[in-house]
């Protein structure tokens, strides 16, 4: 079986230990390769390798950054098919996703933070004719990034590319449910000609390799994209060592429906927000609330859509619903329906594990679950699934939709159907989240801040923000 190696100054080395534990593949529910079991010596020696090549990379020229990371992304770009296949093998996500989002999305990571190096700039203020005052932004130094499950090499590049483009030297961890295109990456970077010890790629648990790069003193600030519960223990473990903190953490977003919509826009685009990706992305809109008017003709024509999706092998061609993650990920999942029952809700459509017949008769594949009849408040309106279930509530008043959508501790992003311009306006700057799309889901312009409010962390990614997050700003004041 393949065994994964670790990217450590330039070259793929086995960890420490010399040990290894097994890749499943969810969609079949068997091991198909190893991961290095990394700790303390590993992140040590990447800590070290990083540290090294600091000095060299953070005084390249941006054009020279611009250069290397424009070839990394060409050779994603030229890959795209090999990498697409991997990720839907280790994720369980259709091919046609990764094929069309996953990939192409790395390739612009690496695309727009290449350019962003050669166009980012600081401020200067002149001051009543004595003196001007200048702002450097500099590289802070070795930086850790760490990445989840649901969107690998999308999310993992995302942090990546703009931590490199600043100057900086990286230590990164994949999540161990999903190592493989983060591997890949790291042959694509030795083909690029990235120096060595620029990026390191450290595989391993989470307790393990990953709270290593939290703790090193050596790593002078963290870029987390995962769970609540794992930010806020990053966020104990770094605040007294004074590390710079970027946190994308968890969502329970709601997606709100006016009865004077575009119905068929909205559906489309609904069935999407629902159930993309498994619905296993921090952005799908689980708890949707529609105007009374609507909810009749709303519930008949969603559930009948819902129903028509093809889940089945990720590999082949027309599969819309994948499997998700991994078994203990299927089980929680599915937990979440019960208590749903329990709270009352009922089953619209779904709410079982699906049988898929042939290669993936033993994977990990979740009906789209749909459920109807819960309070805001119970807990399966309250927590976060991260899968292919969502609820739906009737609601009759703005202020009342408002206060339902804001009950939950989390607030990354929300989508708002309706036709009414001042409307859209007045629930957008009335949305405790981050991003709120109106009349459409998922549309990212990467020159945007991207980020949530409350319990789904703290900073923005995107644009020139996340540029502003891997330097540190320092205030030159010259007397004339
Ligand atoms: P986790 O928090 O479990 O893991 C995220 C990453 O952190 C993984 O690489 C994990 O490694 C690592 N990790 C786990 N424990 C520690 C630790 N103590 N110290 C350092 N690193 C650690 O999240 P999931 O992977 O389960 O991802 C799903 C979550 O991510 C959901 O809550 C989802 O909402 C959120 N998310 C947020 C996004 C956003 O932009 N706000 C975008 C996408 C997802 P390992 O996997 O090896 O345990």
């Amino acid at each position: 079986m393949q065994k994964l190696l670790n990217y450590v100054g330039g070259e793929l080395v086995s960890p420490a230990s010399g040990e290894y534990f097994e890749n499943i593949d969810p969609s079949i529910g068997e091991p198909y390769s190893m991961i290095p079991d990394s700790g303390i010596e590993d992140v040590a020696l990447a800590v070290n390798a990083a540290g090294k090549a600091f000095p060299s990379w953070s005084r390249t020229s941006p054009e020279e950054r611009y250069e290397i990371l424009m070839r990394v992304s060409r050779i994603i770009e030229e890959n795209l098919e090999d990498l697409a296949r991997a990720e839907c093998i280790d994720n369980g996500k259709p091919l046609s996703l990764a094929r069309s989002v996953d990939i192409p999305r790395a390739v612009s990571n690496f695309k727009f933070y290449a350019t962003a190096a050669i166009h980012f700039a600081s401020e200067s203020h002149s001051s009543a004719g004595s003196s001007i005052n200048y702002t450097l932004r500099q590289p802070i130094g070795v930086v850790g990034c760490i990445s989840p499950w649901n969107l690998p090499l999308y999310l993992f590049t995302w942090k990546i590319s703009p931590a490199l483009a600043a100057g900086n030297c990286v230590v990164a961890k994949p999540s161990e449910v999903t190592p493989m295109t983060a591997f890949l990456l790291s042959e694509i970077c030795i083909e690029a000609g990235l120096p060595a010890g620029v990026l390191n790629i450290v595989h391993g648990t989470g307790p393990n390799a990953g709270a290593e790069i939290v703790k090193h003193p050596g790593v002078k600030a963290i870029s987390f994209t995962g769970g609540t519960a794992t930010g806020e223990w990053i966020a104990r473990e770094a605040a007294p060592k004074f590390k710079k903190l970027s946190l994308e953490l968890g969502g329970k977003n709601p997606n709100i429906i006016f009865a004077d919509c575009d119905f068929d826009e909205m559906l489309e685009t609904t069935v999407r927000s629902s159930f993309a990706n498994q619905g296993q992305i921090c952005l799908c809109g689980s708890r949707i609330f529609v105007e009374r008017p609507l909810i009749e003709q709303f519930c008949g024509e969603f559930v009948e859509r819902v129903k028509g999706l093809k889940i089945g092998d990720p590999l082949e061609t027309g599969t819309n619903v994948g499997a998700v993650v991994s078994e203990p990920h299927m089980e929680k999942v599915l937990s979440y329906v019960e208590l749903a029952k329990e709270e009352g809700g009922t089953v619209l459509t779904g709410g079982k594990r699906a049988d898929v017949n042939g290669r993936c008769s033993n994977g990990y594949f979740v009906e789209p679950t749909v459920i109807e009849g819960l309070e805001h408040d119970c807990r399966t309106n309250q927590e976060e699934i991260f899968g292919p279930v969502v609820t739906i509530q009737p609601f009759d008043e703005e202020e009342e939709v408002l206060s339902y959508a804001n009950s939950v501790r989390y607030g990354l992003s929300s989508t708002v159907w309706t036709s009414d311009l001042k409307r859209a306006h007045r629930v957008a700057e009335n949305l405790e989240a981050g991003i709120v799309w109106v009349n459409t889901w998922m549309n990212r312009d990467l020159r945007t801040p991207f980020g949530g409010v409350k319990d789904s962390g703290m900073g923005r990614e995107g644009g020139f923000e996340a540029l502003r997050f891997f330097t540190e700003e320092k205030n030159v004041c010259i007397a004339y």
